[in-house]
């Protein structure tokens, strides 16, 4: 059995301070984990120790059989962002392939032709192609978010962490943002792990679902976790 993840009695901190405490989960290669909790449960804590960019943590978590910051070319994180620009104008494509640019700690200022090549065949893969040439500022935030994505393949990551990805979108912006995420699991077969305050959109593409409120509430099937007796011990009971 190839699990992506092991976690067993992981607890993080921020100094002295348990933000998340004893977790013990698995993840299977290929497996999309809908990762839910109310503000301040530990989600964004728990992404940025999988993508070894927080280290202050006890307990056991292997990413790939080894530490997160052992592994990080494997992974992409997604962070959650409410309104994303940049400050000098940008292309689609641009924005994409910056995605490719940082390898070993360098950062090139010239972009490669097989990185823009790239970058236009994740485009294409996810039908956004014919808006390469468009400015970034002037899309909707939906189309940002897809093209920020997108920007997360151009590492090829084995493991794609994404905070919140349909927080600010609209429920039309929601349905195809889900399913560029459905594409990525189908036809790449990357691990995921989403974090997300409203499961339905995504219910789908969710393998596995884990609640968490500091502690682990509950981790299973869609099904096993998202009933309304263990959905209540942490959001109180359904009106
Ligand atoms: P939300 O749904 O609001 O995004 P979350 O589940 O992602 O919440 P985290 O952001 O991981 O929760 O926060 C978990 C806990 O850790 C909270 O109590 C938060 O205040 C604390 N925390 C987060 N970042 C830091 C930090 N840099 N320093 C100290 N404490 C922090």
């Amino acid at each position: 059995m190839e699990y992506v993840i092991e976690a067993e009695n992981l607890t993080i901190m921020y100094d002295s301070v348990k933000a998340v405490e004893g977790l013990t989960f698995k993840l299977k290669k290929g497996e999309t984990l809908l990762l839910l909790g109310p503000n301040g449960a530990g989600k964004t804590t728990l992404l940025r120790v999988l993508a070894g960019l927080h280290t202050n943590y006890q307990g056991k978590i292997l990413v790939f059989g080894k530490s997160p910051s052992e592994v990080r070319e494997k992974v992409a994180y997604v962070p959650q962002t409410f309104s994303l620009n940049f400050r000098v104008p940008l292309s689609v494509l641009d924005v994409v392939s910056m995605g490719g640019l940082y390898k070993k700690g360098l950062i090139h200022f010239n972009i490669p032709q097989e990185v823009i090549k790239r970058g236009l065949e994740i485009l294409d893969f996810l039908g956004l192609k014919e808006i390469a040439k468009k400015s970034f500022r002037e899309l909707s935030g939906g189309q940002k978010q897809r093209v920020i994505i997108a920007r997360a393949l151009m590492s090829n990551p084995e493991l794609l962490l994404l905070d919140e990805p349909l927080s600010a979108l609209d429920p039309k912006a929601r349905i195809e943002a889900t399913s560029t995420l459905s594409k990525i699991k189908e036809d790449m077969g990357i691990t995921m792990i989403i974090t997300t305050h409203d499961v339905n959109p995504l219910i789908e593409i969710g393998d596995k679902v884990m609640l968490i409120d500091r502690k682990l509430v509950a981790f299973g099937s869609p099904e096993e976790v998202l009933r309304d007796e263990i959905i209540g011990k942490v959001y109180g009971p359904a009106s």
